[in-house]
């Protein structure tokens, strides 16, 4: 059962939620790591391996999205990212097994071989893409694909916002912080100072924060920025902590009423770089070290930036007497059904550029 349940059982009667992950991820120490940047007590929780055949964070926002299309009967979800996002292909692997048809609305993003490892990936598990190259063309697409929808299954599709960071989607995270509690009383890590993790569309920052602050630890949430500050930003940060702790009175009125400032959302702008999904150096420095220190695959648009981070704070000092969590929240799953032999020619021709173009400049360090 989920951690928050477990606190919470009015929540489970409540609220709509379907298992699709492996619960609680695994904790870790990263001592290798941590002796390389000087630091006394560092942990990994591998949210990587939140399920299969595929984990990263998402999961624990599909858990609720998909319990909600399912419990509205809806045949279908329609969702956004950019080209290569991992929550597109996570909707659609977990639509898929659900039976509900998924749509992505994507947008453009630097080029990168994950680009092209997303898309093709998304369309072997039977989603139906669409390339969007402003906001205007966006609405059209998905005005005309809800009408669609309504009139072959005669029912509307379920929308879930970019990154799943709707506060439903939320919730998950806050059980992630209870879960995290769990294993701090079963002795399996200290209470943690600091969790730093990567900030896209704030869903898994914010509903973490409010899981911690809820199940009453101490530990403070780092989120770093990857996305531009539309997605990413304060007051969007405190407005979702907010709505989702709302939500979660509705459900139970005996969940606490917490708050967050905008001034304590903690939100780090410094590791951002230039725009979304473009490399930087540091992440791909953080990403090396990872792998040469722990063994750890990282990638350079989400969990790259977020360790560059770490590093930076604890190359300063800040960290060395603190217990520090880093939150993988990439997929570590191999993916291994999808054909390596997959012919982009059979996407939509929109995507063919990603195949066709070189890839940014720091991909091409491998
Ligand atoms: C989506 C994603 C994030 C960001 O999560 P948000 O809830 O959107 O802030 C972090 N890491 C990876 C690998 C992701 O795919």
């Amino acid at each position: 059962m989920l951690s928050l349940f477990e606190s919470f059982p009015e929540l489970q009667k409540n609220l709509p939620h379907i298992p699709l992950g492996d619960f609680p991820t695994p904790i870790q120490t990263m001592d290798s790591l941590a002796k390389t940047i000087g630091m006394d007590s560092l942990y990994i929780k591998y949210d990587s391996l939140s399920g299969t055949p595929y984990g990263g964070n998402k999961l624990r926002k599909l858990e609720f999205l998909i319990g909600d299309a399912l419990h509205k009967r809806s045949q279908g979800i329609i969702t956004f990212g950019c080209a290569g996002s991992n929550h597109a292909l996570a909707t659609a692997i977990y639509a898929k097994q659900n039976g509900l048809k998924c749509t992505s609305l994507l947008f453009p993003q630097p080029n990168a071989l994950m680009v092209q490892k997303n898309l093709l990936a998304s369309f072997h598990f039977g989603a139906e893409l669409h390339y969007c190259i402003s906001e205007k063309m966006m609405k059209n697409i998905l005005e005309r694909q809800i009408k669609k929808h309504e009139s072959s299954f005669g029912c509307t599709p379920v929308i879930i916002p970019p990154g799943g960071s709707s506060p439903l989607g939320t919730v998950g995270y806050v059980n992630a912080g209870f879960e995290l509690k769990q294993q701090v009383s079963a002795g399996l890590i200290p209470e943690p100072d600091f969790i730093y993790l990567a900030s896209g569309t704030m869903g898994t920052s914010a509903g973490l924060q409010l899981g911690v602050m809820a199940a009453g630890l101490k530990t403070k949430v780092v989120p770093i920025r990857v996305t531009d500050v539309k997605y990413s930003s304060e007051s969007g940060m405190s407005q979702l902590f907010n709505e989702t702790c709302t939500l979660l009175r509705e459900y139970d009125e005996t969940f606490p009423s917490l708050h967050l400032p905008e001034t304590e959302t903690g939100l780090r702008h410094d590791f951002f770089g230039t725009e979304y999904a473009r490399y930087t150096r540091e992440s791909v420095e953080a990403v090396k070290l990872m792998k040469e220190t722990e063994q750890i695959m990282l990638e350079r648009t989400y969990t790259g930036k977020a360790l560059a981070a770490l590093i930076h704070d604890a190359n300063l000092g800040l960290l060395k007497d603190k217990v520090v969590v880093f939150l993988n929240t990439y997929n570590s799953r191999g993916l291994d059904d999808v054909p390596a032999e997959l012919d982009y020619h059979n996407l939509p021709g929109d995507f063919h550029r990603y195949f066709e173009e070189d890839v940014q400049e720091l991909d091409r360090e491998q």
